[in-house]
Formats: C-alpha cells, sequence, structure tokens
C-alpha cells in the first residue's frame, strides 16, 4: 500500500481520520502495519501490501 493513500483512505465507521503505524516498508509502500482510529477506537490491519479496512465491530 503506497503511503500517500493515507491522504485518502478514512475510517470506514466514522470517516475520521486514521493513524498509520508502519511495521515493515518497501520503497514507499507499507508492507505491514496498522492504521489506528482514534475516534472509534479501531485498528485496522495491514498485511501484504493489503490495507484491510472492514470494520472488525459493527457499529449501529
Ligand atoms: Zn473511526
Amino acid at each position: 500500500m503506497r503511503k500517500d493513500l493515507m491522504d485518502i483512505l478514512v475510517c470506514p465507521a466514522c470517516k475520521g481520520q486514521l493513524t498509520l503505524t508502519i511495521e515493515n516498508e518497501t520503497n514507499n509502500d507499507v508492507e505491514t502495519g496498522t492504521m489506528h482510529c482514534g475516534k472509534c477506537p479501531i485498528d485496522y490491519p495491514i498485511s501484504d501490501g493489503i490495507p484491510n479496512l472492514i470494520s472488525p465491530v459493527k457499529l449501529t
């Protein structure tokens, strides 16, 4: 996942801004890490360069 994707990605639950934590990166691409929403609060994992933005908790 390219780091500049963080400019357009938002939390799918609350549309809030996400904070990126990088565990591994290659050539400005994030391989593994997490995107954290401070409002919900939820951590969205990034694995194999793919951000998983499916909310782990259904907010109603
Ligand atoms: Zn959120």
